[in-house]
């Protein structure tokens, strides 16, 4: 597959390549993936710092490279083609979601300390049930606090917050009765917060759903206005729908090559799988489908980029033709290899696990379809 990358990204993904190669492969050689040592974790961040990645994502202000959406898009795709599933830890995520307190009493209280790593935050967006059954949708409504101080009460429920069990503040989007939504830094301990069971995804991911009861939130922890809450969370997850896309294609470039490697050696039969017509058939949908998702990519990195009108719906698409294409791809990958891909521990194994819950993380493929169709039909055919 050839697709030419602009010189300066092109460079960035060797660089990239070189270094998981030189300074990752030795040190994270029979770890395991899905549950690192917080040392071997502290040890990939502090080499990628010295290195230079560690810090691509932040903006220049806060001591960062301040990288625009195509070079991170180029950083992520090169960590995952890397095959070694701790690279990605050599990117920093940045501020997160909290990059959005922008007032200066906000970062210094709320955006400083999860730079720095002293504290951090959960993003909760997704509505649940309520524990008594009722599915109202989470709700912050204006009121005077027990100090006297104006704030919001906040009720309702959210699930899958990832992260939820360690975090000091959840990010909660609430609506605030006819004003609009809300995006309110919550105490994860606050009385009235009420954490449910912990639930472990197939991917080794944790999440916590959570209830509120009219907590008590104060005005300044409000990020942004009133009216922009979903807009904004919107914006968060634009950028890791875009994250997600280019590890999802670098995933599925790395699970082709090895594949083809796997295809052209030696099998019991006395000729390489590589000369069986079926194998050459699966074989070319493998590589034709990540061939389609890295174009689709890098068009919406570009659309990102430049911050073009069409960009979310660019992003949406490639978000769900990547993450289709990996879980596709390392099936196909699965058959090919055969039973020894199947056990605990191989990695197609765990890309089969982590790519199916990408088809739901970040907008579930239906949901990003609707996006895309609302945006043609509002737009024309040709607006993508
Ligand atoms: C790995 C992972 C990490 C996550 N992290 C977080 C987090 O940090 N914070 C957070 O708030 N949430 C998080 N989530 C939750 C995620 O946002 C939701 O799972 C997702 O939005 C889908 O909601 P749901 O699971 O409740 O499914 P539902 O909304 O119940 O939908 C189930 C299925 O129904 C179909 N469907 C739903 N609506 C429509 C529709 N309108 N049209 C057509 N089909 C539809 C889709 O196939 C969908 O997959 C995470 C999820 C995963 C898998």
């Amino acid at each position: 597959m050839h697709f030419e990358l602009p010189s300066d990204l092109a460079d960035l993904q060797s660089r990239i390549l070189r270094f998981v190669a030189e300074e990752i492969a030795p040190i994270t050689e029979g770890a395991d993936p899905e549950s690192p040592p917080s040392e071997l974790r502290r040890e990939i961040a502090r080499r990628a710092d010295a290195a230079g990645f560690y810090r691509l994502a932040v903006p220049e202000s806060d001591g960062g490279l301040g990288a625009g959406p195509q070079l991170v898009t180029a950083a992520r795709e090169a960590l995952a083609l890397s095959g070694n599933p701790f690279a990605a830890r050599a990117l920093g995520s940045g501020p997160g979601i909290m990059r959005l307190a922008d007032n200066p009493e906000q970062r210094e209280a709320l955006y400083v300390p999860v730079m720095r790593g002293e504290r951090s935050a959960a993003f909760a967006f997704t509505e649940a049930l309520r524990s008594d059954g009722s599915r109202q949708p989470t709700q912050a409504v204006r009121a005077t606090l027990g100090d006297g101080s104006d704030g919001f009460l906040v009720t309702g429920a959210k699930g899958f917050v990832t992260g939820g069990a360690d975090a000091d503040w959840l990010v909660v989007v609430a609506n605030v009765p006819d004003e609009g939504t809300a995006l309110l830094v919550v105490d994860r301990d606050a009385p009235g917060v009420t954490e449910g069971e912990l639930g472990a995804s197939i991917d080794g991911s944790t999440h916590s759903p959570f209830n509120f009861d009219e907590v008590q939130v104060p005005q300044s922890r409000l990020l942004g206005q009133v009216g922009d809450g979903l807009p904004r969370a919107m914006q968060n997850i634009d950028r890791m729908r875009l994250g997600v896309a280019a590890e999802c294609v670098g995933w599925s470039r790395w699970v082709t090559r090895t594949t083809l490697e796997r295809i052209e050696g030696p099998h019991r039969s006395g000729q390489p799988l590589a000369e069986q017509q079926q194998v050459q058939a699966i074989f070319a949908d493998m590589t034709a489908d990540a061939f389609a998702a890295r174009t689709a990519l890098y068009q919406a990195a570009q659309a990102r980029e430049r911050d073009e009108p069409t960009a979310g719906t660019q992003v949406a698409a490639a978000k769900w033709l990547a993450s289709e294409c990996l879980h596709r791809t390392v099936d196909r990958a699965i058959q090919l290899h055969g039973a020894q891909a199947l056990l605990r521990g191989h990695p197609l194994e765990r890309l089969y696990r982590w790519s199916r819950s990408l088809r739901i993380a970040e907008g579930p493929t239906e949901l990003l379809r609707l996006t895309v169709t609302r945006h043609v039909r509002q737009n024309g055919v040709d607006a993508l």
